[in-house]
């Protein structure tokens, strides 16, 4: 597997080539997609291919995959999550053709006089795979100390509540 991926993609060029790109870039690269992250570290690992159909000239397919960290918005403590994103586009040189694209293709539209930066093809497809709110697969996981603590709040909360419209109520029935 080649690690020495192009900065640049023509992806016309490409799909006319049938060329497959394979290998990783480091998931510090991606501005966005890092900044969702509890760390910076690791990779993601790509994998490919560009092509032609009868119904569309510039197509790419395959995926992308990286182990990343995420904070758990229950008990903020990171924990490992697995992210693959599938990738299927078309590429519209012209956004008035995006309705042409055949059914099964997501439309990346762009300049075609201009060269794409690989990163920015493949960043919005990790950034939709990440989950809105994450967190660890149950609270079981959860660091126990902050379930407890949490927990507590919400419980005395719950009790301010109940308190209160009552005692409202029953101040007003005096009037
Ligand atoms: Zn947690």
């Amino acid at each position: 597997m080649s690690s020495r991926l192009p900065v640049e993609i023509d992806p016309y060029q490409l799909a006319a080539q049938n060329a497959s790109l394979e290998g990783q870039l480091a998931v510090e690269k991606f501005k966005r997609f890092s900044s969702a992250l509890a760390t910076q570290v690791g990779q993601v690992r790509l994998s490919l291919l560009f092509y032609s159909t009868e119904d569309w000239e510039c197509c790419v397919s395959g995926h992308c995959e990286a182990d990343v960290q995420l904070v758990c918005q229950r008990c903020l403590v990171d924990f490992n999550y697995p992210l693959k994103a599938e990738i299927r586009l078309g590429f519209v040189g012209n956004e008035s053709l995006v309705e042409k694209l055949p059914d099964g293709f997501e439309p990346y539209v762009f300049d075609a006089r201009k060269k794409i930066h690989l990163i920015d093809l493949i960043e919005d497809e990790l950034l939709l795979k990440l989950p809105m709110t994450p967190s660890h697969n149950g609270v079981a996981e959860c660091d126990p100390e902050v379930v407890d603590y949490l927990a507590a709040g919400e419980a005395a909360v719950e009790t301010d509540k109940q308190e209160n419209p009552f005692a409202v109520l029953k101040t007003l029935q005096k009037l």
